[in-house]
């Protein structure tokens, strides 16, 4: 099981990542300043850190160089924001090293950290079959038997979070979650009209609704 370091001081983007890869069956721990941070990621108890730039103590840039000054070579995704990805690539030595900027959905964030973890020479899977439901993750195309699909960004990212996890059922609040990010209002019935779209487009029984817990793609 590989071991991830969160080091976020936003307690609620830290425990939405936390959340997320250890639905993916990896151990996590959480800090919340750059010293903390800094002397965790040199401890060797874990195998990668999720590393926000503005972190108090010191920050995300001060603690991957003194890392780095220290010979400490854990590879690093960094969260930074939008508006700061210049400075941020800048900031960026070496190969080790990766970038996700917020607000982001956690199963691209989910892809860097695998990459990483692989030491960025295993390619990620690029078609996700379920049946004859296959979608592309380069060209963003969808094919559902003989007919090739368009779909838009959201529901490409709906229909690829199912088929990351066919036959299983998924909660509305953790498609939400891993659709829309953490910036989503619990509330919303966004979910709901967007299986209707998916259902619209790929077929009506391939998305099944589990009564009272969410959705589940249709595995045979
Ligand atoms: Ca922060």
């Amino acid at each position: 099981m590989s071991r991830v370091l969160i080091a976020e001081d936003e307690a609620r983007i830290a425990a939405f990542v936390e959340k997320g890869l250890r639905a993916n069956g990896f151990a996590t721990a959480v800090v919340a300043d750059g010293r903390t941070a800094r002397a965790a990621a040199a401890s060797g108890d874990f195998d990668l850190m999720i590393l926000d730039i503005g972190l108090p103590g010191m920050d995300g840039f001060e603690v991957l160089r003194a890392l780095r000054a220290d010979r400490v070579t854990i590879p690093v995704v960094i969260l930074t924001a939008r508006d700061s990805v210049q400075d941020t690539v800048a900031g960026l030595e070496g190969g080790a090293d990766d970038y996700m900027p917020k607000p982001f959905r956690f199963e691209e964030l989910l892809a860097r950290v695998r990459l990483r973890l692989s030491g960025g020479r295993q390619s990620e899977t690029t078609v996700l079959t379920c049946g004859d439901l296959s979608l592309d993750l380069r060209t963003r195309r969808a094919q559902a038997g003989r007919r090739t699909v368009d779909l838009s960004a959201r529901e490409f990212a709906l229909a690829e979070t199912f088929l990351r996890h066919p036959g299983q059922v998924l909660a509305r609040e953790q498609l939400l979650s891993h659709v829309w990010g953490y910036d989503f209002d619990p509330g919303s019935n966004v979910v709901d009209v967007y299986v209707r779209y998916l259902r619209r487009k790929l077929g009506a029984d391939r998305i099944e609704t589990v009564r009272g817990m969410g959705y589940r793609l249709v595995a045979d």
